[in-house]
C-alpha cells in the first residue's frame, strides 16, 4: 500500500482566529441589520456566496487605514503557531482556505508574527471609503465565492491524505472531500448530521495532539466516502 502523506487545509475565520473577522468587519463598517439578513439568505441557499460578499460590500464605508486598525486586534488561537511549526518541521504543506477577504488575513497573520503561510481567499481593494470585492476563485459551486471543496480538488495528489480543519458553514464542501476532518462549532454539527467522521477540537493544541499521534504512527488513510466523492467530482468536470 502506498504510504500517504498528509496535506493540510485550514479555515481562517473562527478557526485560526477566535472570532469571525469577516462578519465583524461587515457588521461594523457596513449595515449590520442587512448583513444579518443577507447571511440568512446565503445559508438558506437563496443567495450565492459571491452575491453575499458583493451586496455586503455595497454598504461598507471605511478607509483602508481604519479597516486595518480594526482587524489587527482580532485574536489568533495561540496554539496555531505550534501546529504550524510541527507541519513546517515535518515538511507537511499547510494551506489556508478562506471565503473571507485577503486584507485581514494578511494583516492578522503579520500582526501575530506568522509568516510563510499560503492562502486562497477572496480579495478586497480599498478606494477611499469604499471596497471593491475581487473574486478570483469562483467555480461551478456557487455556495461560496471561494469554494473550499473546489480548492481541495484542484490542489491534491494521489499520495496525499487530505486533512481539513474548520468550524463553519463555508467548510461544508471541503469536508466532503477530506480524508481526515477536525471540526468544531457549526461544522461539527454538520459532520454529525451527515455521518462524516471527524475529530472534535477546541484549540490547535487538540489538533496537534491527535495529528502528531497519527503522523508518527504513519497512520493517515483515505476515507472511503471522500475518495468516492473526489472521483465523482473529477468525472463530472
Ligand atoms: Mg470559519
Amino acid at each position: 500500500m502506498t504510504h500517504l502523506f498528509p496535506k493540510v487545509f485550514v479555515d481562517f475565520d473562527g478557526t485560526i482566529t477566535k472570532r469571525d473577522v469577516g462578519n465583524a468587519f461587515f457588521r461594523k463598517f457596513g449595515n449590520e441589520a442587512e448583513s444579518l439578513k443577507l447571511v440568512g439568505k446565503w445559508k438558506s441557499g437563496e443567495l450565492s456566496g459571491s452575491d453575499l460578499l458583493l451586496k455586503e460590500a455595497e454598504y461598507v464605508s471605511v478607509s483602508e487605514e481604519d479597516a486595518l486598525k480594526f482587524v489587527e486586534n482580532f485574536e489568533v488561537d495561540s496554539s496555531f503557531k505550534y501546529f504550524l511549526n510541527f507541519c513546517n518541521e515535518n515538511g507537511i504543506e499547510l494551506t489556508v482556505l478562506s471565503d473571507g477577504l485577503d486584507f485581514y488575513i494578511k494583516k492578522i497573520l503579520a500582526a501575530n508574527g506568522i509568516s510563510g503561510v499560503s492562502f486562497y481567499s477572496n480579495g478586497a481593494r480599498f478606494h477611499s471609503l469604499h471596497i471593491e470585492i475581487e473574486l478570483p476563485y469562483e467555480s461551478d459551486c456557487t455556495k461560496c465565492a471561494n469554494c473550499k471543496g473546489h480548492q481541495i480538488l484542484m490542489n491534491n495528489g494521489s499520495d496525499d491524505a487530505i486533512v481539513y480543519i474548520g468550524n463553519g458553514f463555508s467548510d461544508r464542501c471541503a469536508v466532503q472531500y477530506a480524508d481526515v476532518v477536525f471540526a468544531k462549532d457549526e461544522l461539527l454539527r454538520y459532520c454529525e448530521e451527515n455521518n462524516i467522521t471527524y475529530f472534535p477540537f477546541v484549540t490547535f493544541d487538540d489538533v496537534l495532539k491527535k495529528f502528531r499521534k497519527v503522523f508518527e504512527a504513519g497512520n493517515f488513510r483515505k476515507r472511503h466516502r471522500a475518495e468516492l466523492k473526489r472521483k465523482e467530482a473529477y468525472l463530472t468536470e
